[in-house]
């Protein structure tokens, strides 16, 4: 058996990155301001100030501005949606991202509620994650993480039509809307979670496994079919005292063991993470493109 062939996502989303800068410039010319990104960040959660970080930098490379309203853990309700509304009203700003998860006091669905479609980026607004779920509508924007996932399957050039699909996870940012998109992409989908008999059977049937459980090296090479193509959503952060930081991150699928079976596979870290921060920029873009038309 050949071992599997590794979807390396950093060259891909490097690749679409300077695409992205050249339209973004080609924007700029021609309206006199950038396409803008509106980053609102609430509470002191590291992992989430890590992303917002990131997201900023990779916008601020792509020549996008990008705009961050960072509101301590004990705002209010009434404060977050207040700076969603800024953000909406703002005509500098085209796409709107609220951080994930929200403090636990803050209704989230309200918050999503008040993003404007027109620069739900992120693609979690309620009506949007409906739309991608129902037969002939089409949401405003799909999710950043799963358009990613999806980006790096067809990377491949191995068709999804037809295949077998497992998805491990259901929530609502990835597991969900990622078998949503599989299912429009003409796969046969199931989706596993917490309470799924005998997980690895139902993987060893997928022509295409996406990981997203957030639990690290979980899913292992005997579980998968020979050839499978397996897209790793997981971020996991070991300790290792053998690095310089004293850790480091693995993905839900134990790299090892599913290089050996696996037909295709992607890396983590490098492999879905550059992907969601360049699908978040294709769609902040595409939002700055679409206000011109109205
Ligand atoms: P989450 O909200 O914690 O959801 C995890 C899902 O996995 C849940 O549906 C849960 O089932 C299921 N699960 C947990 N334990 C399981 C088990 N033993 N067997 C089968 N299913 C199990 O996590 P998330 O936000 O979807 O994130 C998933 C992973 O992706 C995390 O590692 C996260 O860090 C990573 N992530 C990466 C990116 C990126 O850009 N690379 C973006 C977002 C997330 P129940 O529904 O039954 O609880």
């Amino acid at each position: 058996m050949m071992p599997a062939r590794i979807i390396d996502g950093r060259p891909i989303a490097q690749r679409m990155q300077n695409d992205i800068k050249r339209a973004a410039a080609d924007y700029e010319a021609r309206t006199g301001a950038p396409p803008g990104l509106g980053v609102v960040l609430v509470g002191d959660d590291p992992a989430s100030a890590m992303y917002v970080r990131m997201k900023r930098r990779a916008c601020e490379r792509a020549g996008l501005r990008s705009d961050a309203r960072i509101l301590p853990s004990e705002t209010t309700q009434a404060q977050v949606e207040n700076a969603v509304r800024e953000f909406n009203a703002d005509p500098n700003i085209h796409g709107i991202l609220v951080q994930l998860p929200l403090p636990d006091h803050i209704d989230e669905e309200a918050a999503l509620n008040e993003i404007s479609l027109a620069k739900d980026v992120d693609g979690i607004h309620p009506l949007n994650l409906g739309r991608l779920g129902m037969r002939g509508r089409e949401p405003t924007f799909t999710p950043a993480t799963p358009t990613g996932v999806i980006q790096l399957i067809k990377e491949t050039g191995e068709s999804i039509e037809g295949k077998q699909a497992v998805v491990i996870g259901r929530s609502n940012i990835v597991g969900l809307p990622v078998a949503l998109m599989l299912t429009n992409a003409n796969a046969t989908v199931t989706i596993c979670h917490s309470r799924t008999r005998d997980l690895p059977a139902t993987v060893r049937r997928a022509d295409i496994v996406v990981a997203a459980v957030g639990r690290a090296e979980y899913v292992l090479g005997d579980w998968l079919k020979p050839g499978a193509i397996v897209i790793d959503v997981g971020s996991n952060s070991l300790p290792d005292p053998a690095t310089e930081k004293g850790y480091r991150y693995v993905g839900d699928v134990d790299f090892e063991s599913a290089q050996a079976v696996a037909g295709y596979l992607t890396k983590v870290p490098g492999g879905v993470g550059p992907m969601t921060i360049t699908m978040l920029l294709s769609n902040t873009l595409k939002a700055a493109w679409r206000s011109l038309e109205t």
